[in-house]
């Protein structure tokens, strides 16, 4: 699995306010249009499933899952077929340009019942997959060790040794894999993880973490604007000034809110002027390209 490092560069974007050392680690740029983290979380699934000599990737995802087609793409660039039970019947391999992606990559889409995906998610893979000796089981987002594993390599990338790390938190892989590396890393004893909580589940994200009892990290709620894919008008302004302040792309969704937490913490001062601030885009630009989300800035 080929993820190259990604580069660290400083950012200029007055919008976020008076901080003279603030630097972005570009895992956006890392492939075109999937997100930076679903690389790197698929990184050793793909080595195990090699070692194991499966020829199909299976998971799981919602019908705008960032996840589902990075794993379609990875499996086509491995060599590996792949399958994604999607989240709600009423969707089919057309119904967006998330599943329509995933599709083109030859993934094979299944959508199934709300209920069903919620509860029994262990028996559609038997029930479809049970019987393929070849089919290898990844969970939903790629959450899970072998995927925050991946993760790790980023701190280890780092050309300096930030005092805050900021980036967008949905299953808490990505804050596991960063906390972990940070541990195992003397030279990063004093760096504190910022995990801004994308949604609605602080909590169940905070004890996912708490094993890791990491000094002045935490998982921060209060920036989900409302829950998952939620916005308000404030965010989509900041969203499109960053935009064009720096000439690179965010989303409302995940990175967006963020960058939105940097800002909030500068104004309050609870960052001062003289720390180092690494904010790690974590990609996700297909969440952008919806019409409900670009519908919004019409001139
Ligand atoms: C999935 C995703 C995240 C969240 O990563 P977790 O490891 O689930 O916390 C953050 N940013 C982007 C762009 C994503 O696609």
């Amino acid at each position: 699995m080929n993820t190259q490092a990604s580069e660290t560069q400083p950012l200029r974007a007055p919008c976020l306010g008076r901080l003279e050392n603030i630097y972005i680690k570009r895992d956006d740029l890392i492939h075109p249009i999937i997100s930076g983290n679903k690389w790197r979380k698929l990184k050793f699934h793909l080595l195990e499933a090699e070692r194991l000599n499966k020829k199909l990737l299976v998971t799981f995802g919602g019908g705008y899952s960032n996840h589902m087609v990075a794993t379609a793409c990875a499996a086509a660039a491995h060599g590996f077929k792949s399958a994604c039970f999607v989240r709600g019947d009423e969707l089919q391999a057309e119904s967006n340009h998330f599943l329509q992606l995933a599709h083109l990559y030859g993934m094979q889409i299944i959508p199934v019942e709300r209920s069903k995906y919620r509860d029994f998610k262990k028996e559609l893979f038997e029930e479809y997959f049970g019987h393929k000796k070849e089919a290898y089981c990844i969970d939903e987002g790629g959450a899970g060790d072998l995927s925050s594993l991946g993760v790790e390599d980023i701190i280890g990338e780092l050309p300096m040794v930030p005092d805050y790390i900021y980036h967008a938190s949905a299953t808490a892989t990505t804050a596991v894999g960063l906390l972990s590396a940070i541990q195992k890393n003397p030279k990063f004893n004093a760096t504190s993880v910022q995990s801004i909580a994308v949604l609605k589940n602080a909590e169940e994200q905070q004890l996912k973490t708490a094993h890791l009892g990491a000094g002045n990290s935490q998982i921060r709620e209060g920036f989900e604007m409302g829950g998952y894919a939620k916005t308000n008008n404030e965010l989509m302004e900041f969203v499109r000034t960053f935009i064009a302040e720096t000439g690179i792309l965010i989303d409302p969704i995940y990175t967006g809110k963020a960058l939105w937490a940097i800002k909030k913490d500068i104004e309050s001062g609870q960052l001062g002027e003289d720390k180092t601030v690494l904010f790690l885009h974590t990609g996700g630009m297909l969440g952008l390209f919806s019409k409900k989300m670009l519908g919004h800035w019409k001139p």
